[in-house]
């Protein structure tokens, strides 16, 4: 029996979706291919609220995040975290061996624009990384404040991992001034697991020529130099169906409208925050609670585990809390397709297994 997965990624996909991945096989160096792709980088454009580029990489969001900070730092990174997925851009930084610092609170906890201010005003830094939403705490940090610290310094490449919250949030790439917004298949779009995609600004492509050795698979610059020359194709052979299905899956969320899909989240996530601060806390400081994930502080000192067991009979499942997190706290994610109707039927279940 397959479950409803109310875990943060992978999210649940529809059928329809799930069809398109099916699509027979195209070549892809035909000019089909690259229609298929000029429509996805349009119409990902307007998700992202952004003229720029638009690269994708048969990867999941990890592969772009070390492309990364690997392709555009010449100096410095600093790597902003305020939980594992954080940490995990930090340690591809030194597997790298890019110069880095990483500048990290306490989990629960959100980076703030006072930190980034302070630690970009010693001039050290050309390139900043920060998690917009951080999967394994539960806190959406402020990147609008963030953002406005950031443009005084117009020398520091802004890189944004989107990975979670990328169609489940407003994320204003133009405006806020992010140069690489980076998200995942799997997690708010509402794909399988699988491809990788982000915004590139010319201010990151100037960057990336100046570094040296950038890698070949994860090369920003090459693989924007391949989709230019060679009118939206890529530099290897891309996993076609997933592009089918991100293509039909835009469309579909064009026609949600991007204001409506934002507050289906939303309404998904007060409902869940209630549910949590009514039968348990919430982890995160409220105030910078995510809208697309909930982690739930235990303390009812349940056992995660045997709820998530509970449920799976039931047809469902959530996620325990990530790493050092685990049976502390436990994860529900409200991403993608669902609405609050879902919500509930999950919330009721979890109220009748526990006998809240
Ligand atoms: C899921 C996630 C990642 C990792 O993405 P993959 O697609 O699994 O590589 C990174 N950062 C955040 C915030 C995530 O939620």
């Amino acid at each position: 029996m397959y479950k409803k997965l109310f875990i943060p990624g992978p999210t649940h996909v529809t059928e329809d979706a799930l069809r398109e991945m099916a699509t027979p096989m195209i070549g892809h160096r035909t000019k089909e291919a690259s229609n298929l792709q000029r429509n996805i980088s349009d119409k990902l454009r307007k998700l992202m609220y952004t003229e720029n580029e638009i690269l994708l990489s048969t990867s999941s969001g990890s592969g772009l995040m070390e492309g990364t900070v690997r392709s555009c730092t010449q100096k410095r990174a600093a790597v902003f975290s305020c939980g594992n997925f954080g940490n995990r851009w930090f340690a591809m930084a030194e597997d790298n061996n890019v110069p880095a610092d990483k500048f990290e609170v306490e989990w629960g906890l959100p980076n703030t624009a006072e930190s980034v201010n302070q630690v970009l005003a010693n001039g050290e830094y050309d390139l900043i990384t920060v998690t917009h939403n951080e999967t394994s705490s539960g806190v959406m940090n402020p990147v609008e404040e963030i953002a406005q610290v950031v443009k005084k310094y117009p020398e520091v490449i802004f890189c944004v991992a989107t990975v979670s919250s990328l169609g489940g949030a407003k994320i204003e790439v133009d405006k806020w001034g992010i140069d690489i917004c980076i998200t995942s298949s799997q997690k708010c779009l509402g794909l399988p697991p699988g491809l990788s995609l982000c915004s590139i600004s010319e201010k990151a492509l100037e960057a990336a020529k100046k570094v040296k050795f950038r890698g070949t698979y994860f090369d920003l610059l090459q693989i924007y130099n391949c989709i230019q020359k060679k009118d939206y194709q890529y530099p290897s052979t891309p996993s076609l169906s997933h592009m089918f299905a991100l293509d039909y899956q835009l469309d579909k969320i064009l026609q949600e409208g991007l204001d409506n899909r934002f507050a289906r989240h939303t309404q998904m996530a007060d409902y869940v925050r209630g549910w949590a601060k009514d039968k348990f806390a919430l982890f995160a400081q409220e105030e910078f609670a995510s809208n697309t994930v909930t982690c739930v502080k235990n303390t009812r000192e349940i056992s995660v585990g045997s709820l998530n067991k509970a449920l799976g009979e039931r047809g469902y499942m959530i996620s325990n809390g990530y790493g050092k997190l685990k049976e502390k706290t436990f994860r529900i994610a409200h991403m993608a397709e669902f609405g609050l109707k879902d919500i509930k039927e999950l919330l009721s279940n979890i109220d009748d297994i526990l006998e809240l």
